[in-house]
């Protein structure tokens, strides 16, 4: 269920969990210790007005006054949190006391039996012992009253914890209020920052779709990050940069002949296909010069294959550097050449089949130390400018090859015009 999450809404849920059980943590701190501030305080209060209470009820006890102590506890009256007040003398015998008025009765007796409860606890041989006692709706103290250093008598008071309630209720409202107020903070906060962590993730997704799209390897993903995400795309780039490589490496070697780096005959046709449709399209001329070297099984035969491959290789040479720039300069295969004139009149085509004649006249090749050799060649020109209603390239092929098979026939080292 949560691997299904977008990894934004996993953040958002670490985060307010985190977030959330830290502030219950020490919300569940700050209220028990007001608890225990709270029935602290409210204990003290009790204490005070036990003391308050007991030093009026030193004479009262003194002379076993029952009328006077009676009096003394019917001031509670004017505390509405009292509920029970006892006074007993030092034999244990209740010399008076005070029950609030809206006390039921069934309430009172349930405290005068925790009262009785809370004196048991006492050491008898301790009369001046002190003892208080919390539940959760009422306190009590129970405190000697002493007269010349002598505990007389003990004074019990029972008190509603209504006061330290409510003071317990403001802070705890107060408490869930910051809470509430804390966990939007908290959730917007999320939601605003998780984007530092996905929105390098979502940019790398969304790239590395397009790149898969447009197989468009030469793609450099920008990264303004200094920590792992850049990391991450710097991995990305190089991947990039390694498929490129082997895509140009491939490419290279499905389109280029190995042996004299000129393209093979596959790619030539592909591209002579391309050149010829626009040029048909744009009515521009353009030119095939098929070219093919002369004895050149002599020379294989006489000097070794590899001064054979050599001689492809410098011919190559004489016939990339006797073309044009943008010509297309194939190798069709053994020593069979194809040139691809774009855009040229009949003339054009003709001067460069002379200049290619003229070169690899000029064109020593050295084969050994001292040892040299020239080598010639056969052409057929072909020109759509004198074939206008040629449209099919087989048929173009061909007639330059029987203008080229009509050089070899005139004598060959010569071109011929198809
Ligand atoms: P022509 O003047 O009539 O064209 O005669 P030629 O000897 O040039 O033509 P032919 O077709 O008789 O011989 C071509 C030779 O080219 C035969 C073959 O062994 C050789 N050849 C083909 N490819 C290669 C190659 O890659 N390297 C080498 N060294 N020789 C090759
Ligand atoms: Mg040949
Ligand atoms: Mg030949």
């Amino acid at each position: 269920m949560l691997n299904r999450l977008a990894i934004r809404y996993k953040l958002i849920i670490l985060l307010g969990l985190s977030g959330g059980f830290a502030l219950l943590t020490s919300s569940l701190i700050m209220v028990s210790s007001m608890y225990l501030t709270q029935s602290k305080s409210s204990m003290q209060v009790l204490h005070q007005l036990t003391d308050v209470i007991s030093e009026n009820m030193q004479a009262a006890l003194a002379f076993n006054d029952a009328s006077s102590a009676s009096k003394i506890l019917a001031s509670l009256h004017t505390n509405p949190h009292i509920l029970l007040a006892i006074v007993t003398n030092n034999n244990g015998q209740i010399l008076s006391q005070y029950q609030a008025n809206f006390l039921q009765a069934e309430r009172a007796q349930i405290h005068k039996q925790a009262l009785e409860q809370i004196l048991k606890e006492r050491t008898p041989q301790q009369p001046d012992q002190l003892l208080e006692h919390i539940q959760p709706d009422w306190m009590g103290v129970v405190k000697p009253v002493f007269f010349e250093g002598q505990a007389i008598g003990t004074l019990t008071l029972l008190s509603d914890t209504q006061v330290m309630w409510d003071e317990f209720r403001k802070f705890v409202l107060m408490q869930i209020l910051a809470s509430a107020l804390t966990v939007a903070l908290l959730l917007f906060l999320s939601l605003k920052f998780q984007a530092i962590f996905t929105q390098p993730i979502l940019n790398l997704i969304s790239s590395m779709r397009t790149v898969a799209q447009t197989k468009n390897y030469r793609t450099v993903l920008k990264s303004d990050h200094k920590d792992e995400f850049k990391h991450l795309y710097d991995v990305f780039n190089s991947m990039l940069v390694d498929i490129q490589e082997r895509d140009d490496r491939l490419f290279k070697l499905a389109t280029t002949d190995a042996l004299t780096g000129l393209a093979n005959r596959h790619h030539a046709m592909e591209l002579m296909n391309t050149i010829i449709n626009r040029a048909q399209r744009t009515q521009h001329p353009f030119g095939l010069i098929m070219v093919d070297l002369d004895f050149f099984k002599k020379i294989n035969d006489t000097y070794g294959h590899q001064t054979g491959d050599l001689v492809l290789q410098e011919a190559a040479k004489v016939l990339r550097d006797s073309a044009r720039e943008y010509d297309l300069v194939a190798r069709l295969g053994g020593e069979e050449f194809l040139i691809v004139c774009d855009d040229a009149p009949l003339q054009t085509c003709i001067v460069i089949a002379q200049r290619i004649q003229q070169n690899l006249a000029n064109h020593e090749i050295e084969y050994a130390p001292g040892c040299k050799l020239n080598v010639t060649a056969s052409i057929g020109v072909y020109s759509s400018a004198q074939n206008p209603a040629e449209t099919s390239i087989a048929a173009m092929l061909s007639a330059a090859d029987a203008a080229l098979y009509q050089a070899k026939h005139t004598g060959r080292n010569t071109y011929c015009v198809a």
